[in-house]
This record gives structure tokens, C-alpha cells and sequence, in this order.
């Protein structure tokens, strides 16, 4: 699977996760609420449009902040509460997206 395309899947289980353990709603179906929606299109969005394509860095080490402050803070929320719950519903991609971290930038 190509680069981006494996972090916008990684990114689309975070944002699923962390909007199922705190924004549960019952009106969604089966889907995100409208502000994790929002951060989901946001974040691929960016990753679309990323410089460095597929050779991109860990966004987390990035040199260039590409995200809007407060989305880069819900992205962050996310990451943190999604991140080691990553390792239980999707081991291969959270395991991909920490080698990806620890590569040279
Ligand atoms: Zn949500």
C-alpha cells in the first residue's frame, strides 16, 4: 500500500476510535460526528496536498506545520488517546506508523 494512502487509513481508524469513545452519538450512522467528519477531510485533505508526497516525514516531526492550530490540536487529542489503541485494533498500521516515525527525516 502506498504511503499515503496507509496514513489516511491509519488516520481515518484514529479519528473512528476517538470519536466512538467520546462523542457517542447517537444520530451518526455508523459513522463520525460532524466535527470528527470535519477533522477526517481536513487531515486527508492535507496529506493529499503534502510536499513531500510519498516521501513525507512523520507528520509529528515535520518541519512544516500544515495544519490550522485548532485542528492541529484535535489531531493531536486524537493521536494521543488513539495511538497505543491502535496497537490492539490494528497492530500492522500502528506498527508501520511508528517505523515511519523513527525513520530519518
Ligand atoms: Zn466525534
Amino acid at each position: 500500500m502506498a504511503r499515503i494512502e496507509r496514513e489516511k487509513k491509519t488516520i481515518e481508524y484514529m479519528i473512528h476510535i476517538y470519536c466512538g469513545a467520546f462523542h457517542n452519538d447517537a444520530s451518526k450512522a455508523g459513522g463520525l460526528c460532524g466535527g470528527c467528519g470535519e477533522l477526517l477531510k481536513y487531515a486527508t485533505e492535507r496529506l493529499e496536498r503534502c510536499t513531500f508526497g510519498e516521501n513525507k516525514p512523520a507528520c509529528s516531526k515535520c518541519k512544516i506545520h500544515c495544519y490550522k492550530k485548532d485542528m492541529r490540536d484535535k489531531i493531536k487529542a486524537v493521536m494521543r488517546y488513539s495511538g497505543p489503541r491502535m496497537m490492539i485494533y490494528h497492530p500492522w498500521l500502528a506498527f508501520m506508523h511508528i517505523l515511519d516515525s523513527f525513520k530519518k527525516t
